[in-house]
């Protein structure tokens, strides 16, 4: 596997689980078919709760072992100990992955690299659950030590506790930091996991593809309604030949020669700076809402709404924070004062709201 000097998107498909040998055949057929060359299927599954579905176990590494006979296509499950890691290689499976509850664990992950030290085996790396970009570089690292060189970032999503329309949350600026810390790490995107359904997979591949990613991962089931795990967001070989069809691929950089290496695009530039507004937006309204709840409490206490004293201190507190950041005493000042007039004019309302009692 040759991420980075491959034709963009690399493709890696396969079932969220291997579930029979006619399962992951069929499947893997028809992908090698549209000149897709890694497979990818869990064997062993982390499900958040026991009973659930956990993955048919080693056994599914000799129907694995069927598909790269019959279609030539490099194997890649999950590992996730040292067992995993040992059984894997031992029926020929060429690139592991990590997944996003094992790369959340400084531990496991230590175990994992020092069983595959100084080996020749490409190794994927998913962000962990968490939004914490130095426990994701920090995995990465780990490989790195233990002298894996054809390392490969997954990016596949937070968990947060909004609600969104996402499964896990994209917060596309993350993947983008690692970018800009880690400039030779190719990254894929894994849309499936991040959609938790079919109808989103289109638009973030497209995402991924205009962020400049390498590749992408996705979910692909001979029968998607039927599978064991995941069926809501695994979708048919056939769907996945439209989805990278229709998938328009924009050239990574200025084509003008002297542009310097490595320099963020603008879509990446702009990718981030709308998430942080919208983090500012989220902010400002959790700020309002207290503010409003302030204005009810002096109604009740029969306080005036105009407490001096109080906004010099945070205007003073605000300036001086601001100028440690780097941002001019102009500037803050003339953020909180448009803040603070809303705020009064909000619990002016409340004020002025008659009382039903
Ligand atoms: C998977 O790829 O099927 C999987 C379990 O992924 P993650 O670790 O991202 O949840
Ligand atoms: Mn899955």
């Amino acid at each position: 596997m040759n991420i980075k000097n491959s034709k963009r998107p690399f493709i890696i498909a396969g079932p969220c689980s291997a579930e029979s040998e006619k399962q992951v055949l069929e499947t893997a057929k028809q992908i090698a078919s549209y000149g897709i060359t890694v497979f990818r299927a869990g064997i062993w599954k982390p499900r958040t709760r026991p009973g659930n579905f956990e993955g048919v176990g080693s056994k599914g590494l000799e129907w694995l072992k069927t598909v790269k006979q019959e279609t030539g296509m490099q194997l890649t499950v999950e590992v996730a100990n040292t067992k995993h890691v040992y059984e894997a290689l031992k029926a020929g499976i060429d690139i592991l992955w990590i997944g996003a509850r094992t790369s959340a664990n400084p531990f496991a992950v230590q175990e994992i690299a020092d069983s595959v030290k100084g080996m020749n085996i490409p190794v994927m790396i998913k962000n962990p659950v968490n939004a914490d970009i130095d426990l994701w570089i920090g995995a990465i690292e780990r490989f790195k030590k233990a002298g894996i060189s054809n390392i490969t970032a997954i990016h596949r999503g937070f968990s947060s506790y909004t609600k969104s329309i996402y499964r896990n949350e994209p917060m596309w600026r993350i993947p983008i930091e690692l970018r800009r810390r880690m400039k030779d790490i190719p990254i894929i995107c894994d849309p499936s996991h991040i959609s938790g359904k079919r109808d989103l997979l289109q638009s973030i591949s497209q995402k991924a593809m205009d962020l400049n990613y390498e590749g992408l991962m996705i979910e692909t089931h001979i029968n998607p309604d039927t599978a064991l795990s995941d069926a809501k967001q695994q979708i048919t070989p056939e769907n996945l030949k439209e989805l990278t069809d229709n998938l328009i691929i924009r050239h990574r950089k200025p084509t003008d020669a002297n542009a310097p290496e490595n320099i963020e695009t603008l879509e990446e530039l702009r990718t981030a700076i709308d998430e942080y507004d919208n983090i500012i937006f989220d902010y400002l309204k959790k700020r309002m809402d207290i503010a409003k709840n302030i204005g009810k409490v002096k109604k009740n206490s029969n306080i005036t709404i105009l407490q001096p004293d109080r906004w010099n201190e945070i205007m003073k507190n605000a300036v001086k924070k601001g100028n440690e950041l780097g941002l001019s005493s102009k500037f803050v000042n003339t953020f909180f004062e448009a803040i603070h007039q809303e705020s009064i004019l909000q619990q002016t309302n409340i004020f002025n709201k008659t009382d039903k009692r």
